[in-house]
């Protein structure tokens, strides 16, 4: 069986760090891995318009932020298909299909769509679309015949649910549907990574995010107001490490060659953790630290951007050729599902036959 992976993100706004650690440093790694016969990388327009209806703008001018973020942290469109999901129009036919094999109540469990729900103030005017959109994502993974998701935590739900689609379209029609498998970042810091308030999830919506393409001067701002603990009063107090979010960054993202460049008095992280917790060691000396090894990190993705800004009509070409490519894969799977769903009248041939033998036609 060929490996495959499908995965994007929404066009709300330009990529965080959280998606870099969470899915996005991953996939580039899987890409140059040479181990998967087609990557598919998806910018979600068409699920950003579910809860952004009122706001088509933004969503447009993000397109071509997130497909900058993608082409500087490494994905290259020579082995991977980057393309916009709105053009794809299959995607809309597998969700209305899909969408019968799936109960209302089933939707209201899920927990990420519960959370999201909360934190947008939907609890009494949901729009449908946000709604099912966890059906709208089993259409993308399956279209693809993806075998590979590789996406942050949030995600496992998602995921969860295309798998009991592809399990009930299967046992209802036959075996059509690939069953995807889900690949979450083996470091537990990258699973969900924090805001810079220390909330649960860096997440563009909540505002609480380090953007790859932040300036130095931003990216200090943001490491030097952000969370730690609130009770690390003195430099002489003992700190909490659980919690703090300027450690789960360091987890995150440090080494041990961070720490013989920029703060060798520690060997690792874990010595300076224990150094934080017995007390005697300030805020911005980790601050610091963290800072470093963040522009260390984000440089080169940051001087790559600057190319690809040179040339923007490239990028949209890119974008034009992946989704006339990701069209192609994704018609073939509509076709294999419209036959095994029987309402593939007009290529079947034995169809037409039974029925004019039952009403004895004669032409
Ligand atoms: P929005 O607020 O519009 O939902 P978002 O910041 O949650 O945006 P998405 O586009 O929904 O970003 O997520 C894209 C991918 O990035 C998903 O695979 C998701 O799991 C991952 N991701 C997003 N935020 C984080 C985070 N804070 N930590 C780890 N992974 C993340
Ligand atoms: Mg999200």
């Amino acid at each position: 069986m060929k490996k495959i992976i499908l995965t994007g993100d929404r066009p709300t706004g330009k990529l965080h760090v959280g998606h870099y650690a969470g899915s996005l440093k991953r996939r580039v790694e899987l890409q140059n891995s040479g181990e998967y016969d087609e990557i598919y990388i998806m910018i979600a327009d068409a699920q950003a318009l579910t809860d952004n209806a009122d706001n088509p703008e933004k969503v447009r001018q993000n397109i071509i932020e997130v497909a900058l973020d993608y082409m500087s942290c490494g994905l290259d469109p020579e082995k991977s298909v980057l393309f916009i999901q709105s053009q794809i129009p299959e995607l809309c036919e597998l969700s209305f299909y899909y969408m019968n094999l799936v109960t209302v109540s089933r939707l209201q469990r899920n927990p990420t769509v519960k959370t999201e729900i909360k934190m947008r103030n939907f609890e009494t005017s949901i729009p449908v679309g946000f709604f099912t959109y966890p059906i709208s994502q089993a259409a993308d993974i399956t279209a693809f015949k993806a075998t590979t998701v590789p996406v942050g935590e949030d995600q496992m739900p998602m995921v969860e649910q295309t798998r009991e689609i592809v399990r009930k379209f299967n046992s209802v029609y036959g075996e059509t549907l690939t069953d995807p498998d889900i690949l979450l970042p083996s470091n537990k810091a990258c699973l969900r990574l924090p805001g810079i308030d220390g909330k649960a999830k860096m997440s563009k919506s909540l505002g609480n995010c380090i953007y790859l393409s932040d300036s130095k001067d931003e990216i200090k701002k943001k490491i030097m107001s952000m969370y730690t603990d609130p009770d690390h009063v003195q430099v002489s107090d003992p700190g909490k490490i659980e919690g703090n979010t300027v450690f789960t960054y360091l987890d995150a993202f440090s080494n041990e060659e961070h720490f013989g460049r920029y703060l060798p008095d520690y060997a690792n992280l874990d010595e300076l953790k224990a150094h934080y917790q017995r007390g005697g060691l300030g805020d911005v000396k980790v601050k610091k630290f963290l800072l470093n090894v963040l522009l260390e990190e984000l440089e080169p993705i940051q001087n790559k951007r600057k190319e690809l800004e040179k040339d923007i009509p490239y990028i949209y070409e890119v974008l034009r050729n992946g989704s006339i490519c990701a069209r192609n894969k994704a018609s073939e799977t509509l076709d294999d599902v419209k036959k095994a769903m029987k309402i593939n009248y007009f290529d079947d041939e034995e169809l037409i036959k039974a029925q004019s033998e039952k009403y004895g036609s004669d032409k």
